[in-house]
């Protein structure tokens, strides 16, 4: 039983302090090192400093707790003890790693340091172990250039805003006429070493530390100050991590990779991250250390060739392989160190991987009998759905394209832009409606938000683990990445690839499913679920992933409690709604019918006629179309039901703009222009959302709410005498009392009696009301006396609940969320504290008057899974969302029912 005060914990010859239990302490990567080694895999032995340590460093000005010093020390000691070797002796010296591990990986985010441990002296006793002085020399020049860049900052401080180092290395590779640094022989190296160390004294006016001691307790404070470091910070705001977590730091001693022709370093994964493959999937590089493989340095070599290279290891690694994935049940993201032919594993850890793949395995898996289909189902982000959605190239189009090259298909999906080359470009350009591709030699972690504002990323260097690909595919976008013959040229802003040259601006298309890079834009098609669902172009049949993502929605469908409707304006919405499972419309916005064409100049004619007669003579215009609209989707939804919400138009959405708009105006009403003009002046509100909107409109102009009524009736009484059965509800906005409701409902009433009567059918309905204002939800119970469903406007819920106008907050609330002034954007995610308080209010008291009062959710949160999940909780019946967004809360409510469960 681990000490929960514990700050250390030792790993090492087959025994763990640790375990794969305790993420939020040693971070995925240390609880990964201890797992191993407890289930007897070979792993160099080390120690992990908590995160709660971090947690202290931070808030205690850099300094640690009393102790740690002792603890360090004793750890150190232990590894000594097993390897036989020592800390910082010149006769056979113990060399460490110092590596950053959050408890969600942030690749490539933090800090590592590697080698650490080596001086003048030390690097002697490591000639004297290996008899190899290229290796030492080698260790000992990444040594001072890894740990000049991340504990001394030698970059900020360097005045040609570069890497000083990096220039010396380039420096003496063409002086060596040398092309990779493994071409470099040892008193190149031993070179090196002296000039960086006399950079860094010209730069930073500091000796480089000899003192391992001091190496190492500098470089633990460096790893754990990376946690701050800005591309960390903006990591975790994308993907919304807290800043309060920490990373713990893994020392653990060193393994060479970089030892000669029978080592090697690499990364590899048990599954194929970008389609979900059941094959070994990964790269390694020989005589290398890890970090070459990650950077795009040297393109590495698949590892099916490690088979050839060195079978001993590769049918090793192999093996481990199969055990990680059988103890994880899952996808596991490994690295490996081969030192003499000996196999040690760094790494292991849930693999990302991109919406295509998340589905294939989970799915495969439970065919393997690896995992059940309720933890296949919490395997996948429901966001992640959205990626098989995507658009890929319309293959004529691609076949006319001109092919300038191909690179690894490191992240699916077909993007088109204009190429950009640094990520500030992309930020910048995105920003003013254009859509780029970042085209770069290779990304860091510094172009995380260039990436994320691009449609897709393409690199001239690194392979299918490099830095682009990995965060390409977590983001989900399209990355092809290590484009041979890709040439980047940043200060002329141009690429080339042979003759053809694109400079900065031009078009580029990318498929990241099979690495083609195309000169110019290439027209795309529906994903091949959107074929088989929507166009009916595809056979089910042909298409592996529709097929698997079927299977998938059905045990969705088999544990969600959760009803699922979409919000749809008009019948093609409907549809598409509908073959995505939507068990109903949860919101037809009728105003938005009105958008279109001429129909807008009749709502235009209506809202500001003088008096009854002139708004009927508009009304008359409305009515045919509106119920032909209604037709349409009760027809498509069959049985299911159609909620229907009577008109709820901001006023400032509908009125003439334009002084040509009141002239067309003008002369279809017959009146004059200037009479016109004023009349839209006193239409003006301040507060346009807060309004002569929603049920007010109806209160003040019945005849608008009897229109409405009479076009659902008509629409569902026809259908009724062709044999159909529809089930419209009318739904009532914005209301706030009971007699607002009582008014509303009694037209509707009147009207659908009426219209079946002279259709001479029933027709089966409900009467409800929009629940989008604080009051109503604190009168929910007299209100139910009258409404036989509420659903949950959360966009006005929201707005009227925080004060906050939804069509402004755009404009302060991002820097809200960044400064942790509200944990999320409160449109985007329910917030549950204030307006999810008043949800359950409005719930408790509806039901209390009518037990089994219907109640759904149709703002824009039914379709984010967490709202969904909250949703569920509090005991919704349904939640509806745009139609695209369906399998998304599909999933999301399955989840949540599961998470309950469990
Ligand atoms: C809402 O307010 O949440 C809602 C669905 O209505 P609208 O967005 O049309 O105001
Ligand atoms: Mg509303």
């Amino acid at each position: 039983m681990p000490n929960k005060k514990r700050n250390i914990f030792f790993f090492g010859n087959g025994k763990a302090e640790g375990n794969a239990s305790m993420r939020d302490l040693l971070g995925g990567k240390g609880a990964g090192l201890h797992e191993m080694t407890r289930i007897g895999i070979p792993v160099p032995p080390g120690f992990t400093i908590s995160t709660a340590v971090c947690g202290y460093y931070d808030s205690h000005s850099h300094h640690y707790s009393k102790g740690i010093e002792g603890e360090v020390a004793q750890a150190l000691a232990r590894v000594e003890k097993i390897l036989d070797r020592r800390f910082g002796a010149a006769d056979n010296p113990l060399l460490v790693s110092v590596r950053s591990g959050a408890r969600e990986s942030m690749p490539g985010m933090m800090d590592t340091v590697l080698n650490l441990g080596l001086n003048d002296r030390t690097v002697q006793g490591l000639i004297q172990r290996t008899k190899n002085p290229r290796f030492a020399f080698d260790s000992y020049r990444r040594f001072i250039h890894m740990y000049a860049d991340v504990v001394l900052g030698i970059k900020s401080a360097s005045k040609t805003n570069g890497d000083p180092l990096a220039a010396i290395l380039e420096r003496k590779k063409n002086a060596r006429g040398a092309r990779f640094d493994t071409d470099l022989d040892a008193a190149d190296l031993e070179d090196l070493v002296g000039e960086y160390k006399a950079e860094i004294k010209k730069t930073l006016g500091q000796d480089f530390p000899e003192d391992p001691m001091d190496q190492l307790w500098r470089a633990i404070g460096a790893v754990f100050g990376s946690w701050n470091n800005d591309r960390a910070i903006a990591y975790r705001e994308l993907y919304q991590i807290p800043h309060n977590w920490g990373t713990a730091v893994n020392v653990q001693a060193m393994v060479f990779g970089n030892l000669g022709d029978d080592c090697a370093t690499g990364v590899a994964f048990t599954r194929d991250p970008a389609t979900g493959h059941k094959r070994f999937y990964g790269e390694f590089l020989v005589n290398a250390q890890g970090e070459d493989v990650v950077a795009g340095i040297r393109t590495p070599r698949p590892i099916a060739e490690l088979c050839q290279t060195l079978p001993k290891a590769a049918s090793d690694l192999q093996k481990v392989c199969k055990v990680l994935e059988k103890h994880y049940r899952e996808m596991q993201d490994i690295e490996f160190t081969i030192e003499k032919g000996k196999l040690w594993m760094l790494q292991t850890r849930a693999a990302k991987r991109t919406g295509f793949a998340a589905v294939r395995i989970a799915v495969d898996m439970v065919e393997e009998r690896i995992i059940n289909k309720k933890e296949a189902l919490l395997r996948i982000e429901p966001d992640q759905l959205n990626q098989l959605l995507r658009p890929v190239f319309d293959q004529k189009g691609k076949e006319k394209a001109h092919l300038l090259g191909k690179g690894l298909p490191a992240g699916p999906g077909a993007a088109s832009g204009r190429v950009v080359f640094d990520a500030e470009d992309a930020v910048e350009w995105k920003k003013r409606g254009e859509r780029v591709v970042l085209c770069r030699i290779e990304t860091s972690p510094d172009d995380i938000r260039g990436m994320d504002a691009a449609q897709g990323i393409l690199t001239a260097r690194g392979g299918m683990t490099s830095h682009a690909a990995l965060v390409a595919r977590q983001m989900g976008k399209v990355c092809v990445a290590g484009c041979e013959g890709l040439h980047v040229d940043y200060a002329s802003r141009t690429l080339r690839v042979d003759q053809a040259q694109l400079k900065e601006g031009e078009w580029i298309s990318i498929d990241g499913s099979t690495g083609e890079v195309f000169q110019g834009e290439i027209q795309t098609l529906p994903s091949e679920v959107l074929r088989v669902l929507l166009t009916r172009s595809l056979n089910p049949k042909e298409s592996r992933i529709y097929r698997q993502f079927a299977k998938l929605m059905t045990w969705a469908d088999e544990v969600r409690t959760l009803g699922v409707r979409t919000n749809a304006d008009q019948p093609d919405q409907a549809a598409i709604g509908k073959a995505f499972g939507s068990e109903g419309i949860g919101l037809c916005r009728t105003e938005h019918m009105f958008f279109q064409g001429e129909r807008i100049q009749a709502v235009r004619e209506m809202i500001l006629a003088d008096d009854e007669v002139g708004r009927r003579r508009a009304l008359a215009k409305l009515l045919p179309m509106q119920k032909e609209d209604f037709k349409g989707i009760l027809e498509i939804m069959g049985t299911l039901p159609v909620t229907i919400r009577t008109l709820d138009p901001p006023l400032h959405e509908f009125l003439p703009k334009h002084d040509s708009e009141i002239v067309e105006l003008a002369q279809v009403m017959g009146v004059a222009v200037e009479v016109l003009r004023d009349k839209v002046n006193v239409l003006h509100e301040f507060n346009p959302m807060l309004g002569h909107r929603g049920c007010r409109l109806g209160i003040s102009f019945p005849e608008i709410t009897e229109m409405q009524a009479q076009a659902i009736f008509e629409a569902a009484c026809e259908l009724r005498r062709e044999g159909k059965n529809p089930f419209p509800e009318v739904m009532i906005p914005l209301v706030g009392s009971l007699p607002e409701l009582h008014e509303q409902k009694a037209i509707v009433e009147r009207i659908a009696h009426a219209t079946q009567k002279s259709y001479g059918v029933k027709v089966r309905y409900l009467i409800g009301t929009m629940i989008e204002l604080p009051r109503a939800c604190m009168v929910a119970d007299e209100i139910a006396e009258e409404a036989e469903f509420f659903s949950f406007g959360t966009n006005d819920l929201t707005q009227t609940c925080l004060g906050l106008s939804r069509d402004d907050a755009g404009k302060f609330l991002p820097s809200y969320v960044l400064n942790g002034i509200l944990p999320e954007d409160p449109f985007v995610s329910i917030d549950r504290d204030g307006v999810g308080a008043l949800m359950r209010i409005a719930i408790t008291k509806g039901r209390k008057t009518r037990k089994k009062l219907e109640i759904g959710i149709c703002g824009e949160h039914g379709g984010d899974p967490k709202s969904v999940a909250y949703c569920h909780d509090i005991g919704l019946d349904y939640v509806s969302c745009s139609p695209y967004r369906v399998a998304i809360a599909r999933l999301a409510a399955a989840q949540a029912a599961l998470r309950k469960k469990i």
